[in-house]
Formats: structure tokens, C-alpha cells, sequence
């Protein structure tokens, strides 16, 4: 975890009496008779202040949590009632997460635990709302108040995935074909939408999201090394369709030669001043740069899941939830 970061929330967390859980940034223990998780969402410059809670065995409902977060809405945005968990996104103050700290943070969470207690909720497992030997979890990416029996069934699940995944390998050949098929898909638009007279802004983007989804369709997954061929692919079928779309206008203006040979004739003509370059090199550049966009978003959800720790850990101490009388005393 990034040290600056740690370093902003530390003193906080002391203040707050809560713990730091180094490996993911969360800030978690029993604020006020609630046992909260305080996640950073780094890309948003905020926190999502997280709790498992009840009221007479009857789990939250959204408009009451609602309700809470209009009533505190200088400090807290959005929240979302998932069975026991209720998550509330915390209203970012200033340009770094470590402003949303100094300035937003500790109101929003003394909100939620005001109103939580004066409604008359109390701690349970985010699953089955069962109070006894509820742990403070980090599971895939996302904290969790688990039991010991939901914790269990979470790890047998995530064995099962982990088995599925390992079972997916990928296939580079079939991978290849699924880039060129699916470039294929993209050169034709690129040059149907340009011989209709369009700027080909849309053609890149295909271009770019059918290569990658065609080498992820048959290939079995997206690599980084399938990023890598994929994006070969597209270069060369960028350029390809672009020289096949001037060798179309350059038929239409010549009909005594063929398109094929009009396409033979773009790789000379480009040499020997034939073509006008200040009209071709930026539309050429235009549709690599319009590929990219397209390529963009589907290169970074792939790198995002092979990113993703496939983790799941225990971040208080067992003892800790059945005897909460020292954090009591100081609340
Ligand atoms: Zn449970």
C-alpha cells in the first residue's frame, strides 16, 4: 500500500481508535459500538465507511439507511444495502483522499454511528446476521463481517473459482484467429463508414474492442501477452484498411484500374509523392488514435482481473470480537 497514504490516515486511525490494516488500506475495529470498515476508493478521493448490522433480527432497509445519509449529506454521498451490509460512499472534500481524511471523514462516520444507534441496530455477520464470532475479513478486493461458518462457505467457494480458473488456459492459435476475425469486423467498418463519407471515429473503436474481445472469445482469456499480439493485429489491420480505403477512392477516380491494383499502387505512390501526405498521415493517425480509445477500456478491465487479489484474511484478531469491553470503556 502506498506509504503517503498510510502515513495521512495513521493519525487518524488513532484518533478514531481504529486499526490500520496495512496490505489494503482499510480502516477497521468498533467505532462507538459499531464495528466498521473504512475503504479507500483511491480513484474516487473518498472512502466507503462499511457495517453488518440488524435490528431485531430484521436486516436495514435502504430507504431508512437513506434517510441517514440525507440527513448528514455535506459528509456522505450514495449508500447501498446488500442483506446485512449496509456501504456508505463518503462525500470527497478536495483533491486527494487525504483531504476527504482531514476534512469528511470522521463526521461521516460519526453519523453512521449516531443514527445506527439511535435506531436500535447492533453488529452481526454481513451474510446470516448471526452476532456471535463475527470476524473483519478482507475477501477479494472488498472488505467483509463474516461468522465462522459464512466465513467457511467463502472459502469453499473461492476454492471452486480458483479450480475454474486454473481449468481456462489459453489457447494463443485459437486467440489469434479470434484477433484477426474480430479485426476483420473492424476493417470493414472502417472503410464502409469512411467510403460513406464519415470521420471513422466510430470504425477505430471497433476495430479496437473486436480485436481484443475476438482474441478473449477464442483464445479462452486475455493475457498479456494476447494484449500484446492483439495490438500487432490492429496495427497492421489499421494500416492494411486504410490503404485499402484510398485505394477505393483512388478506383472510383481511376476506373481502368482494378481496387486490387489501385491497392498494389498506394505502397508506390506513397514513396514517390503520389498521394497527398498533410491529408493522409493525419487521418491514418486519427484511426490509430480512435483504435486506441477502443482498445483502451477492454486492456485495463483484462489487466484489472489478472490484478486482482485472490485473497482472503482475517484483519482483527479473533479475541477481539468476543470481548469488545476495552474499546466499550473508551466509547
Ligand atoms: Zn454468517
Amino acid at each position: 500500500m502506498d506509504k503517503k497514504y498510510l502515513q495521512s490516515v495513521i493519525p487518524f486511525a488513532t484518533s478514531a481508535n481504529l486499526k490500520l490494516d496495512n496490505a489494503s488500506g482499510t480502516l477497521f475495529g468498533n467505532y462507538k459500538g459499531f464495528n466498521v470498515m473504512l475503504f479507500p476508493l483511491f480513484n474516487l478521493r473518498t472512502f466507503q465507511i462499511s457495517v453488518a448490522v440488524k435490528r431485531q433480527g430484521v436486516s436495514p432497509s435502504l430507504p431508512e439507511m437513506q434517510q441517514i445519509a440525507a440527513m448528514s449529506k455535506k459528509f456522505l454521498g450514495a449508500c447501498a444495502v446488500n442483506g446485512y451490509r449496509v456501504d456508505f460512499n463518503v462525500k470527497p472534500s478536495g483533491l486527494s483522499i487525504k483531504s476527504t481524511v482531514n476534512n469528511n471523514l470522521l463526521h461521516a462516520l460519526e453519523a453512521v454511528a449516531a443514527n445506527l444507534s439511535r435506531l436500535g441496530y447492533e453488529n452481526c455477520c454481513q451474510v446470516c446476521g448471526q452476532t456471535d464470532n463475527v470476524g473483519t475479513y478482507f475477501a477479494y478486493n472488498c472488505t467483509a463481517r463474516l461468522c465462522d461458518s459464512c466465513h467457511q462457505t467463502y472459502i469453499e467457494r473461492n476454492d471452486a473459482v480458483k479450480q475454474e480458473k486454473s481449468k481456462k488456459t489459453e489457447n494463443i492459435v485459437g486467440g489469434i484467429i479470434g484477433a484477426l476475425l474480430g479485426s476483420l469486423i473492424g476493417a470493414a467498418a472502417i472503410i464502409l463508414i469512411s467510403q460513406l463519407g464519415y470521420i471513422a471515429a466510430i470504425s477505430g473503436v471497433i476495430m479496437g474492442v473486436c480485436a481484443l474481445k475476438g482474441y478473449e472469445l477464442l483464445g479462452g482469456k486475455l493475457s498479456k501477452a494476447g494484449i500484446i499480439i492483439s495490438s500487432l493485429i490492429m496495427i497492421v489491420m489499421v494500416f492494411l484498411s486504410n490503404q485499402l480505403d484510398w485505394a477505393i477512392i483512388l478506383h472510383n477516380e481511376y476506373p481502368a484500374y482494378g481496387i486490387f491494383e489501385a491497392f498494389k499502387m498506394m505502397n508506390y505512390l506513397l514513396l514517390n509523392d503520389g498521394i497527398d501526405l498533410s491529408v493522409y498521415i493525419p487521418q491514418l493517425f486519427l484511426l490509430y488514435i480512435f483504435t486506441f480509445v477502443g482498445a483502451a477500456p477492454t486492456v485495463s478491465t483484462a489487466m484489472r482481473k489478472q490484478n486482482m487479489p485472490d485473497i482472503l484474511y482475517r484483519m482483527d484478531e479473533p479475541e477481539q470480537t468476543t470481548d469488545n469491553t476495552a474499546e466499550s470503556v473508551i466509547n
